[in-house]
């Protein structure tokens, strides 16, 4: 059994991705060919947001988008501490400092509450109202936008977020590297922010064979920004260079092979929902040991993973040995949240800041998730996880 199947997909439609390769082959233009504007259209129709932009990776999306805004050293990007490492990675790379918020242990993504005590923390420098990130009293950050993450696939709580952006002036990008398909409010993620951004990584809900990603926004300025950054800040030509920006292309080939797999994307995505709530129903009854996914009523999640929370460390560690014995993979999404990586320990952050995310990050295990999971499968892995 394979964590995540990418096989039995590529059978599928082995035929189509054979033929859109080929092309790219035949006509040779590997670098900004038309399936990277093919791509855009498709995918800014299927979001539904005016502009779409290609890139080299999620990871380069979420730093075009900071890069749109001109985050630069001074400013203030706050974020969730439990999410993969690119979503504040970016944040410093510009010089700019994450400042983490807590999450809510239900869904796992950012708590509004907490963004706004977050934001007057740092507005009126008072470390009681939540932890900040040390910095020399000489540079007093100065609060500039909020990046939110969908983590699992499950859209963040936008309506409270958006009010709270929206007070206090900064900007919305929302990292949709896990949520490509997701719905919150009738609406597709990736148009809840200012910025959506996403990642083609082969394991993510749309996966390319490589890296690629995309940023979505409905603003015609930000777009034109980004699709000069994303090459290395062209103005009206490539040797035209109006500011510092990339080489953050998405490849054609890359966009060749996600036209193929996007034909079948809408029924995935249909068949997530259904291997989810199969899991939900063969776990059931076992919720004072172990919690399954909560999905808000006005959300639908695009299940890029199925994470339960086991009741602490000891029963996740031995839970996971269990199932491992049975050939069973299972993965740890995120062992250690960011605040307390290595990385991170300029910011001074200490253990006990973000008690949600730690709390979390020790329990929680991902289960075998894909579109093509056999029943049979999962009543084998649910038998295990109950025995
Ligand atoms: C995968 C991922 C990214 C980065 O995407 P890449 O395409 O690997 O650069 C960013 N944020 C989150 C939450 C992710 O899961």
């Amino acid at each position: 059994m394979e964590f995540i199947d990418l096989d039995i997909q590529q059978k599928r439609i082995r035929d189509k991705l054979e033929a859109n390769i080929q092309n790219v082959l035949n006509h040779g233009r590997y670098i900004m060919g038309p399936e990277v504007k093919k791509l855009e259209d498709a995918l800014a129709g299927y979001v539904g947001m005016n502009h779409a932009i290609g890139c080299a990776s999620g990871t380069d999306a979420i730093l075009l988008a900071l890069m749109a805004y001109n985050v630069g050293p001074g400013d203030a990007i706050f974020t969730t501490p439990f999410t993969f490492i690119s979503t504040a990675e970016v944040i410093s790379l510009l010089g700019a400092t994450p400042v983490f918020v807590d999450i809510d242990p239900n869904t796992f993504n950012l708590d509004p509450d907490s963004l706004e005590k977050a934001v007057m923390a740092l507005k009126t420098n008072d470390t009681l109202l939540s932890p900040l990130p040390e910095t020399p009293a000489s540079t007093p950050l100065k609060p500039r936008g909020v990046i939110s993450v969908d983590l699992f696939g499950l859209p963040a709580d936008y309506q409270s977020l958006k009010s709270i952006v929206e007070k206090h002036d900064l900007f919305l990008i929302q990292d949709a590297a896990q949520s490509f398909g997701a719905e919150y409010k009738g609406r597709r993620a990736c148009s809840q922010g200012d910025i959506g951004c996403t990642s083609f990584f082969p394991a993510k809900p749309l996966g390319c064979y490589g890296d690629g990603g995309m940023c979505f926004t409905d603003d015609d300025n930000l777009a034109y920004t980004i699709q000069s950054l994303r090459i290395h800040g062209k103005g009206s030509n490539k040797y035209d260079n109006v500011r510092i920006g990339i080489n953050g292309r998405l490849d054609t080939i890359q966009a060749a092979i996600l036209l193929a797999k996007f034909e079948i994307f809408a029924e995935e995505i249909e068949l997530r929902q259904g291997v989810a709530e199969k899991y939900s129903m063969l776990l059931s009854g076992i919720n004072d040991r172990l919690k399954t996914p909560t999905v808000p009523e006005d959300c639908r999640s695009a299940w890029a993973q199925y994470s339960v929370l086991a009741e602490d460390e000891l029963n996740r560690t031995s839970l996971q040995e269990k199932l491992k014995r049975e050939n069973i993979p299972t993965a740890i999404y995120y062992p250690k949240p960011l605040h307390l990586q290595p990385v991170f320990n300029c910011l001074c952050y200490k253990k006990g800041d973000f008690p949600v995310s730690e709390k979390c990050a020790s329990m929680i295990l991902s289960l075998p998730m894909h579109p093509y999971l056999r029943e049979g499968d999962q009543r084998r892995i649910a038998e295990i996880v109950k025995s």
